[in-house]
């Protein structure tokens, strides 16, 4: 059994999910199937990885063969933000659920605070490269979400990439009926949030690490930027445990009460990021890898710095 986080619904929340940007639709249903089978009970996804179809595919197929129950799994998806005019979100959830052929969502994200204009493109930009905003308010969205939560297509609601000041607005909204469960944000050795991360569980919000490895594969990445996964004072440490820089890389998060969501398409690798529950870090090595911190982004979002909800521009 994988442990939990209880979040401030109480819903319980597995501690490690497999993550899912950028997995081939043609290896991702297989990279679900093999992730349920050795344990994994929590799936990070989203629409704007246009793969949810073929997660679906993966998901069914391990409740159909009997390996898992629905209600044994914790499964995520994330609001698009083209569409964030409160109007559009239910369509938008709907589109999702029936992709994934489910009848509901165990946690819904508002993927990023920015709204972007709505529309068949699903990243429109100016002659700039700017995001083209839509001039919704993230707490219209969020108020739309909870609409979803009574209507019983998702259970849980949380928010991903939002700032302290933007998760305050929303626990400040007027009529704000749920609070979010979890923010979802990048973090990792380099990237350590320590006062996002204080912020947010003082406030009964959990955060879930996304990019834990530092993302090696996005593809904006250039050659003169640091690698976790290739960093000496990790592999240091990993050798001592006998567990790889990854293994050491996903063990980090869970031992600062965080929830973590590695992805990987290779069923041996989907594996290994599992076996991560059989060590614990000591607490000279957790300040060692806390000490690495050099608010390093792989997810900049260049792309809406002029946004008016860029979160990535306050100091945390
Ligand atoms: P990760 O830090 O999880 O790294 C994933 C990459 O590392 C893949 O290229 C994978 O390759 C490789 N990898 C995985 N395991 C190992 C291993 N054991 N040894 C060596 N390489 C390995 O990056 P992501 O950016 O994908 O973040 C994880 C998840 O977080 C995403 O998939 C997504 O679900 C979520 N996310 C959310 C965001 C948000 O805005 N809310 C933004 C970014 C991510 P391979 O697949 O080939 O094995």
């Amino acid at each position: 059994m994988i442990p939990s986080v209880t979040l401030n619904d109480g819903a319980k929340m597995p501690i490690v999910g497999l993550g899912t940007w950028k997995a081939d639709p043609g290896q991702v249903t297989e990279a679900v199937k093999v992730a349920i089978s050795v344990g994994y009970r929590h799936i990070d996804g989203a629409y704007v990885y246009q793969n949810e179809k073929d997660v679906g595919a993966g998901i069914r197929a391990m409740i159909d063969e009997g390996v898992v129950k629905r209600e044994d799994l914790f499964i995520v998806s994330k609001l698009w933000c083209t569409f964030h005019v409160p109007s559009l979100v239910r369509g938008a959830c709907e589109k999702t659920l029936s992709d994934l052929n489910l009848d509901y969502l165990d946690l819904y994200l508002m993927h990023s605070p920015i709204g972007i204009k709505p529309g068949e493109d699903i990243f429109p930009v100016d002659e700039e490269g700017q995001v083209v905003p839509d001039g919704s308010s993230f707490l219209d969205t969020w108020e739309a979400m909870e609409k979803l939560v009574d209507a019983g297509l998702v259970k849980t609601i949380g928010i991903s990439n939002f700032n302290k000041d933007q998760i305050e607005a929303v626990l400040n909204k007027p009529g704000l009926k749920y609070k979010p469960a979890t923010n979802q944000v990048e973090c990792h050795p380099y990237l350590t949030q320590e006062k996002l991360i204080n912020y947010c569980h003082s406030k009964g919000i959990s955060v879930t690490a996304y990019s834990p490895l530092g993302s090696p594969a996005r593809p904006w990445a250039t050659s003169d930027e640091p690698s976790l996964l290739e960093d000496p004072v990790i592999k240091a440490i990993a050798d001592k445990y006998n567990k790889t820089a990854a293994q050491v890389l996903i063990r980090f998060p869970i031992q600062r009460n965080l929830i973590v969501i590695p992805k990987s398409a290779t069923p041996p690798r989907i594996k290994d990021n599992f076996q991560v529950l059989d060590f614990e870090l000591s607490e000279d090595d957790m300040k060692t890898m806390l000490s690495l911190n050099r608010n390093w982004r792989g997810f900049a979002q260049k792309w809406a710095d002029k946004h008016k909800d860029f979160p990535l521009n306050a100091e945390y």
